[in-house]
């Protein structure tokens, strides 16, 4: 295994355990099956195991495993706060000792703020007491490092870097966000300013695996130097230097031995240019599946109505490369899920965004179409359902 350094010195293997997709059986976590894989992971050098209060089952069943193996003081543990959930100071206090109680143990490791979307978010659980009930948490020791998860834009994104002084940070990333969601861009100003970065969505929920166009499938086959897409989406990660672990949701016994076997072989810089080509080739014939030629450059913004516009094209163009769902979700979770919404609706055609896309897109006129195809009854139905969830 290779392992990379936190901003304290310790040593995290490059590929980390995502404990969201354990197997089920009867709706329920398959714990046997799940202590295999884990223990595999771990005897290959894994040592980060991320999960999340909301999760289902996975804290508790990551607590279980740890205990029977007793393998608690030999990994890290990462989970994440669901904020959104917190409506008064207390609420605080009341999550966490649930999350100890579950995972069976009387401290989390790296602890996270779980898809926090913008600074209007991070200013609401200030105002509730965050920054003193982290500062305390972090004194007795129970939290050891406190850090923040992020879906949405790289403008956004580095703003909320400079919000506090966080110890690490998790964003999507792969070969296909280098220019949207934080991207490449918040990848370097998070490490700029001394923040380890963990990497979800490393395959796009499985869409860089299962989901990959012909052409692009064909790019892979035709190459001269053979690895399997899986391989190539996370050597692409650990190439980089700024990348410290990297997030696989294993569920197979496979998944770990071909991951554990690909994370001890890749190494910072090992990627060949000509790989690098193929790589973008690969892009490419993805992205002539796109509807909007839309790079995440972020010129266009911020958008006086507060449009998120690479947020809706990325979420729009995911419609016809990873299907509807996906689509949804990511324009859920950049809209629909901020204080204040970031929907193309907002969108009053005033044209300021227009004259800077060196893309040359017709930026109103696109976002009518992402209206039209992505704020439907379902999106609807969400943004109410999140409206009453979070209270505020
Ligand atoms: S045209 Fe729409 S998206 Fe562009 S700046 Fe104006 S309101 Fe924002
Ligand atoms: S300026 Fe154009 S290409 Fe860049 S993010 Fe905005 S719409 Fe996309």
């Amino acid at each position: 295994m290779n392992y990379r350094r936190d901003k304290y010195g310790h040593e995290l293997s490059a590929l980390a355990y995502g404990c969201m997709r354990f197997k089920r059986s009867g709706g329920k976590i398959d714990i046997a099956a799940a202590e295999e894989q884990i223990m595999a992971a771990f005897n290959g050098g894994v040592n980060y195991f991320d999960t999340a209060y909301i999760y289902p089952g996975s804290e508790a069943a990551l607590g279980e495993i740890v205990e029977k193996n007793g393998i608690r003081d030999k990994i890290f543990i990462a989970t994440k706060l669901p904020h959104y959930l917190i409506r008064n100071p207390e609420d605080f206090d009341k999550y966490f000792g649930e999350q100890l109680s579950r995972l069976r143990t009387d401290r989390i490791d790296f602890y996270l703020m779980h898809m926090l979307t913008d600074i209007a978010t991070w200013e609401r659980l200030k105002a509730l007491g965050a920054v003193e009930w982290i500062e305390k948490k972090l004194e007795s020791g129970e939290i050891k490092q406190i850090g923040f998860s992020y879906h949405g834009g790289a403008e956004m994104f580095c703003r909320l870097v400079d919000a506090f002084h966080w110890d690490f940070c998790m964003i999507q990333y792969n070969y296909m966000d280098e220019n949207s969601q934080a991207g490449k861009r918040g990848l370097k100003y998070a490490n700029s300013k001394g923040l380890p970065v963990m990497i979800m969505e490393p395959l796009r929920g499985g869409r860089l695996v299962n989901n990959l166009p012909e052409e692009a499938r064909k790019i892979f086959e035709n190459y001269r130097v053979k690895h399997t897409p899986v391989q190539w989406a996370l050597k692409w990660l650990w190439n980089q230097p700024e990348v410290t672990c990297v997030l696989s949701g294993m569920n197979t016994l496979e998944a770990v031995e071909d991951n554990v076997k690909t994370a001890s072989e890749t190494s910072v810089g090992e990627l060949s240019e000509g790989d690098l080509e193929m790589l973008a080739r690969v892009v490419s014939a993805i992205n002539s599946k796109m509807k909007v030629g839309c790079t995440g450059c972020g010129y266009c913004v911020p958008c006086p109505k507060n449009v998120d516009i690479p947020g809706c094209f990325a979420a729009y163009n995911r419609r016809y490369s990873d299907g509807w769902f996906t689509s949804l979700k990511e324009y859920v979770m950049c809209t629909a899920l901020r204080t204040n919404s970031a929907a193309a609706s907002n969108c009053v055609g005033c044209g300021r965004c227009k004259q800077h896309c060196p893309q040359g897109i017709d930026i109103p006129e696109e976002l009518k179409n992402v209206r039209g195809k992505l704020e439907g009854p379902i999106y609807k139905i969400a943004r109410k359902a999140i409206k009453l969830f979070r209270t505020y």
